[in-house]
């Protein structure tokens, strides 16, 4: 419990702690530890300039054994009343302060880790086949990403333009994408990274990755369908997105850890469970304010440690800074489905929402929001915030 006046079933109390990068007028952004509805300013409340610089990196490159200290100190800071004269010249509101993206992002990979959605997808793509890859339950599949397109929450999503062709179009032609979609995903974030021809086996899951975030994967979905034979998503994918503002480290999840659904068949011995990293997330997708999806990140297949296991298993670096996504989170029931390809079946089955209007994809001037809470200690929720965006019209 802190001293400060945080109401008790607040998701941003002391065992949260998420970290993120901030700025109050013309100041130079800085690193932050929300609290409530405020931010501590931890250059100044630790007085340590490692929270001086305009990203985690530098914080996040230290590795686990000073991500624990810190969190220790700044835990005592807020619990222990002592230290009000330290705390209070540190803290903003949250209403007067700019929230940046919080890491530099290295590499970008996005995985493809919901049974569900691989599922859902497979049935509309391929209906005369198993739904599911051959591949699909003995490694968890992926793919390279764009790094640079990575945005902070909030940032306006133009529509893109690109190729496009139906199955019975002769020809593709060019223009905006008529198919813009949304992918609700969860992100983790490597502070300390592992050496070229390394490793990372599943235990030292949490030896690497810092913290958790939630991402969108917007998703031009006709583009996709024309461009990723045989090599993967590309132009349909690489035009934003957006990751939320703070950075809920490993450590404020210990009571969100949950067994994954049984494996069948057992994957091979590096991918095998060791520590139980599922998590038990509960996503919401509010389209224009409604709530049109609760994605349960409990049920997805691959864990985030097998994530990061299989994609270091041939020997590849990781570095501080590098996120990787979780894929789409669906879960088995329809309104438990992450994005509008599924909600709207291939945009054959629009739905509606509650002002009238039906969508089977995003419209211009739509806005997405993704939140999440997990279980914390002592029947506390630990907030994510939220991931927004908001579709502006194609460049002409
Ligand atoms: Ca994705």
């Amino acid at each position: 419990m802190t001293w400060l006046d945080v109401a008790p079933d607040s998701p941003f109390g002391v065992a949260n702690l998420p970290y993120g990068v901030f700025s109050v007028g013309d100041a130079a952004p800085r690193v932050g530890v929300r609290i409530g509805d405020r931010v501590l300013d931890l250059a100044t409340a630790l007085n340590d300039r490692v929270f001086a610089a305009p990203a985690l990196n530098p914080f996040m490159a230290q590795g686990p054994a000073a991500w624990a200290s810190t969190r220790d100190r700044i835990t005592e800071l807020l619990v222990d009343e002592r230290h009000r004269g330290v705390v209070e010249p540190a803290l903003t509101p949250l209403a007067d302060a700019r929230l940046h993206l919080p890491f530099e992002v290295g590499d970008y990979v996005d995985f493809y880790a919901s049974e569900h959605h691989a599922s859902n997808v497979g049935r509309m793509f391929r209906p005369n086949s198993d739904p599911l890859t051959p591949n699909w339950k003995h490694l968890p599949i992926g793919y390279h990403g764009r790094s640079g397109t990575i945005l902070p929450s909030g940032t306006p999503i133009t529509r893109p333009n690109g190729q496009r062709k139906a199955p019975d179009d002769a020809a593709p032609t060019f223009g905006p994408s008529r198919r813009l979609d949304i992918e609700a995903e969860v992100g983790f974030v490597v502070g300390a990274g592992s050496p070229l021809g390394s490793p990372v086996p599943v235990g030292e899951f949490a030896q690497h990755v810092f913290g958790v975030c939630l991402v969108n994967d917007w998703s031009s979905r006709d583009l996709q369908a024309w461009e990723y034979v045989p090599l993967g998503p590309f132009l349909g994918k690489s035009f934003g997105t957006s990751v939320s503002p703070w950075i809920v480290p490993l450590a404020a999840l210990e009571h969100a850890r949950v067994a994954p659904p049984p494996r069948d068949p057992e994957p091979l011995p590096y991918l095998a469970d060791d520590g139980d990293w599922g998590l038990d997330l509960a996503i919401e997708v509010r389209l224009n304010g409604h709530l049109v999806s609760r994605p349960p990140f409990r049920e997805m297949y691959w864990t985030p440690a097998q994530m990061l296991a299989h994609m270091t298993v041939n020997g590849a670096s990781t570095r501080t800074g590098d996120l990787y996504a979780s894929g789409t989170v669906s879960g088995p029931e329809p309104d438990q489905r992450g994005s509008l390809i599924e909600l709207s079946w291939g945009g054959k089955e629009p739905f509606a929402l509650p002002d009238g209007t039906t969508r089977g994809f995003l419209e211009d001037g739509d806005e997405v929001a993704i939140s999440a809470t997990a279980p914390g200690p002592n029947g506390a929720r630990i907030g994510f915030g939220e991931v927004t965006g908001r579709i502006e019209p194609a460049a002409g």
